[in-house]
């Protein structure tokens, strides 16, 4: 058996080089004469490391010194959760705009924490696309709004950022981050799970302003505090060591990639390809979404018969494409195309279906 390219939404396809690195020093890490898993993480190479990587993402991001990086356990949902009891006390309102599953996800998560409410939502229309930042109904009191820069189920995509004014943005960057240059100012709270753009999971990564934090006045559990995890270098406890290295290097990997601006060029193009054999297609493949608001990261698409589905899995398969099945909550297919799947992939999956649908059309 081979390596295929693989497609799926996170866990996802890490670059090629960065896996053969960690295979080459797994037992002996940086003359440590053990693995990078079985050092302290208050280690002289591990603090040089996990510093390394914080250093890079700030390059590769241009993240300003008034923000802090953390690298934190606990995945995109437990921030979702976080987040809110510590951008705000239980008095104070929160707007959050919904694109799709995750941002209720979000929602439901900050419920507990303050005022959180819908201040737009396209769920009325199956989620297709991003509602008009002009209608939104935005309290200019809320501590923050809230969205969700990609839907990773729905394949909705923010192209521009919403100005909220004074209003911090707080953003759900989980399936887009670092796929693309970004403006790291125009938000308040950047987050997201590592395990679709940026590493393995069990590691979620967020840029905050640091005004914001320590200003919600509640009693919370020093864990639960974000402050301390700035004020320890995101070492207040043990983190993730191993995720936190591979991320490290996977970083590493984009920078010699040319940066974000390079990979959102591809990034950019590899779903081009894809959207339009969806488009040129006659029909056989659809994607609900509105063209302007279309995922580059995750291209859903459904056949023309829910039977066709299992047949389309398993000739992928065999063409060495997998991961392509779709989430249950829409069905059909789902190609996840982040930073580390290379253009060849896409071409290769563009052929297969382009195949499949003289075939079975
Ligand atoms: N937000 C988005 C946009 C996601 O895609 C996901 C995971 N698929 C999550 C949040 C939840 O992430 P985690 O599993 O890391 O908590």
């Amino acid at each position: 058996m081979t390596r295929a390219f693989n497609f799926s939404a996170g866990p996802a396809a890490l670059p090629e080089p960065v896996l053969r690195q960690v295979q080459e020093e797994l037992l002996e890490w940086r003359g440590e004469r053990a693995s990078v898993m079985e050092v302290s993480h208050r280690g002289k190479a591990f603090v040089a490391c996990a510093a390394e990587a914080e250093r890079d993402l700030r390059e590769l991001a241009g993240v300003p010194d008034d923000y802090a990086v953390l690298f934190l356990q606990g995945g995109a949902t437990l921030l979702a959760a976080l987040l809110p009891m510590n951008l705000a006390g239980p008095e104070a309102g929160a707007d959050y705009v919904l694109t799709g599953h995750w941002g209720e996800k979000a929602l439901d998560n900050a419920r507990v924490s303050l005022r959180a409410r819908v201040a737009a939502s396209a769920k009325a229309d199956g989620y297709d696309h991003v509602p008009d930042p002009a209608g939104w109904d935005l309290d200019p009191d809320a501590a923050y709004v809230h969205i969700t820069s990609n839907e990773t189920i729905h394949g909705v995509e923010f192209r521009q950022v919403p100005d909220t004014g004074d209003v911090p943005l707080v953003v759900d960057a989980s399936s887009n981050l670092l796929s693309e240059p970004l403006d790291v100012r125009r938000f308040g709270v950047i987050y997201g799970g590592a395990q679709k753009n940026l590493g393995p999971s069990g590691l979620a990564v967020a840029i905050v302003r640091r005004d914001l934090l320590g200003r919600h006045g509640r009693l919370l559990p020093p864990i639960f505090e974000l402050l301390n995890q700035v004020k320890n270098d995101s070492m207040f406890n043990t983190p993730p060591t191993f995720a936190w290295y591979v991320l490290g290097l996977v970083l590493k990997w984009m920078k010699a990639e040319g940066g974000l601006a390079a990979l959102g060029e591809r990034n950019r193009r590899k779903a081009e390809r894809l959207y339009a054999v969806i488009d040129g297609s006659g029909g056989f493949y659809r994607n609900p979404v509105r063209p302007e608001a279309r995922s580059r990261m995750n291209v859903p698409f459904t056949l023309p018969d829910p039977a066709l589905d299992p047949v389309f899995l398993k000739e992928a398969e065999a063409a060495s494409l997998v991961g392509l099945k779709g989430h249950r909550a829409v069905g059909g297919m789902r190609a996840s195309i982040y930073n580390a799947m290379p253009e060849a992939g896409v071409a290769a999956l563009a052929d297969f279906m382009a195949d499949f649908a003289r075939r079975h059309g």
